[in-house]
């Protein structure tokens, strides 16, 4: 907002130059007005009254155009200035709200057309003068108008790549989710079948996790979650799926790899987590995480293989945790 007044003040002093440079002293004045303004907005912006701010952006940009096109000339093109309320208008409103908006505006052009007709230009310019502020209007409309739309295209962009990590994260660990793991496990398992390739399952969870919560607090459990998911992050590959599966439980997908390989993979995940320390306000703990690793058979639905990973997993836990089982 404070860069939009800038920008606006940028632009009255544009209007302040070239109403010096076409002679119209008091015409070129008044633009120092609309700058004071813009600059009351940006102060009001830097002190976070966004509202007031926007109101005052939009009422100079609105009197600017009814008063250049009163003093100018409907030929003038200030007119142009007002269209640029109908892409915020309509973004940041109802339906109605913006229609009715969109036909009040179409009938003010027309009065604001037949006015300035009838009356004629109160502070007439010479011919030359008037064609060039009609293309200077233009191109600040067009200039200020595709800022405008860029901005709004930028938030649209920003608003899907929010929502897109809703749905595919989890909040806490930035892991996918569940669901989605299970939406690209689906597809390895097709890509299985076709191609004759092979894939891993690893199924992890942490140990004496609600000892944890108990003794340190929810929050620390927390902090030993996200610490978990970062060393697991670190240590899997590119091409691997990482997931929160549930409370304390991660699953990963690694194709191309066989059951050895996995064994050695999820080794290697267990001495990693069980060495790295995990540093909360009073002081620093250490934790430790079970396996369960099996190899996708072809044609199996994904089910069966988390089944058979949680039933090595199970096995890690009977056999005294922070252990690895294959199924
Ligand atoms: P085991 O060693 O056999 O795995 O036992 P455990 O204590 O790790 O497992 P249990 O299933 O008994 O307890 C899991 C706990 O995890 C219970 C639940 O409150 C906690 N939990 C689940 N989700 C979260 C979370 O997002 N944050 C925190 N702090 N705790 C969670
Ligand atoms: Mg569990
Ligand atoms: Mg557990």
């Amino acid at each position: 907002m404070a860069r939009v007044a800038l920008l606006a003040a940028g632009v009255d002093c544009i209007y302040f130059l070239f109403f010096l440079v076409v002679d119209s002293p008091w015409l070129a004045w008044i633009n120092v007005l609309s700058v004071a303004m813009y600059a009351a907005a940006y102060r009001l912006a830097r002190r976070q009254k966004l509202h007031g701010c926007a109101l005052l952006i939009w009422l100079e940009a609105f009197v600017h155009a009814v008063i250049g096109t009163l003093m100018t000339g409907w030929d003038s093109g200030f007119h142009y200035l007002l269209l640029m309320f109908i892409p915020s208008v309509i973004l940041t409103n109802s339906r109605r709200q913006s229609l009715a908006f969109v036909v009040a505006l179409l009938v003010f052009l027309v009065t604001l057309d037949f006015l300035s007709r009838g009356l004629g230009p109160l502070a007439p310019l010479s011919a030359s003068a008037l064609v060039a502020l009609k293309w200077l209007n233009i191109t600040i409309f067009i200039s200020m108008f595709s800022s405008l739309s860029l901005y709004y295209r930028r938030k649209i962009f920003q608003a899907e790549r929010s929502l897109h990590a809703q749905a595919t994260q989890d909040a806490l660990t930035g892991l996918y989710n569940r669901r989605h793991f299970q939406l690209v496990a689906e597809q390895e398992l097709i890509r299985c079948q076709r191609t004759g390739s092979r894939a891993c399952l690893l199924m992890m969870d942490i140990d004496f996790f609600k000892t944890i919560n108990d003794t340190y607090g929810h929050e620390t459990g927390d902090q030993v979650l996200i610490s978990v998911a970062r060393t697991l992050k670190q240590g899997a590959r590119a091409m691997d799926t990482l997931a929160r599966w549930g409370g304390e439980e991660f699953i990963l997908l690694m194709p191309d790899v066989d059951a050895a390989e996995a064994l050695a993979v999820a080794e290697r995940f267990r001495q990693a987590v069980e060495r790295t320390p995990i540093v909360f306000s009073s002081g620093e703990i250490f934790c430790t995480l079970s396996f369960g690793v099996t190899q996708l058979e072809r044609g199996e639905p994904l089910s069966t293989a988390v089944g058979r990973a949680d039933r090595a997993l199970y096995r890690s836990k009977v056999d005294g945790k922070n252990r690895v089982s294959h199924e």
